[in-house]
């Protein structure tokens, strides 16, 4: 079974120190049944890029894109921009971008078209807030998280032609706290998640579609967290930023093909 690892640097690593871990990281070998991912900051992605040379054991991805192709929008950057210096991936609604940066709903939905346009695969997150899992609200959120975007026709119609998609369970209270979900609710999540993936996108489309968990994976929990039920790969923030930890990460997904 195919797993993913995919590390996001948020606001860490500039171009010196990306190139620095590109050529700190142990090498990956027999990787065959491992997709690994790197989300540097956008600006970092053509000195990543070049550090990689040739190698393509790892894909680079980029951490957020707008949802028009370009225009007067000071600061941010379009998909087709981010595929031009290298990135193959774009994370979609990742917790900080709809906390700190209010994006909503409809947003991610603009963003993940605008991605597939320019040929980037959406990496779409979702999670609930601890008030709203205390309140037994964990389904309705994640499910409306997915519906604003799985809802839009274009979408759906271009993940049914085929093109690729990838969902993330990032629990927000489990974002930098050292605090994981366990296997198991990780697994409940994302049984919700296939669900309604299926509801979608019909149940062959579901049973497929690659699902991250998200939130505090470091090498000591992520044999456990990998190896869930319905759990395909891990989203990993802080534990990416160093080489080694980021290696070993990678080789304990390696360990369970
Ligand atoms: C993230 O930001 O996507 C994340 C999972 O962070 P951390 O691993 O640091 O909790």
């Amino acid at each position: 079974m195919r797993r993913f690892v995919a590390g996001n640097w948020k606001m860490n690593h500039g171009p010196v120190e990306a190139a620095h871990f590109i050529e700190a990281l142990p090498p990956l070998t027999d990787l065959r049944c491992v997709t690994v991912i790197v989300f540097p900051p956008a600006i970092s992605l053509p000195a990543a890029r070049a550090a990689l040379g040739s190698s393509s054991s790892i894909s680079l991805g980029v951490q957020g894109v707008h949802g028009e192709a370009s225009g007067a929008f000071t600061g941010e950057i379009a998909a087709g921009m981010a595929a031009e210096a290298g990135a193959t991936y774009a994370l979609v609604g990742h917790s900080e971008r709809r906390t700190l940066f209010h994006e909503t709903d409809e947003e991610t939905g603009g963003k993940v078209a605008a991605a597939q346009l320019a040929g980037l695969t959406p990496v779409l997150c979702v999670g609930e807030r601890i008030n709203e899992r205390k309140e037994g609200r964990l389904e309705e959120v994640i499910v409306r998280q997915l519906d604003a975007v799985l809802g839009s026709e274009v979408v759906g119609d271009r993940i049914r032609a085929g093109v690729a998609f990838l969902l993330a369970y990032e629990p927000v209270w489990a974002i930098g706290t050292g605090k994981e979900a366990t296997p198991s609710d990780a697994s409940q999540a994302h049984a919700i998640l296939r669900r309604r993936v299926g509801h979608w996108l019909g149940s062959d489309r579901a049973r497929e579609l690659p699902i991250l968990y998200g939130g505090s994976v470091t090498p000591a929990n992520a044999r456990g967290l990998l190896a869930a039920e319905g759990v395909d790969g891990v989203l990993v923030g802080g534990a990416s930023l160093d080489p080694g930890s980021f290696a070993r990460i990678v080789e304990l997904a390696r360990e369970l093909c």
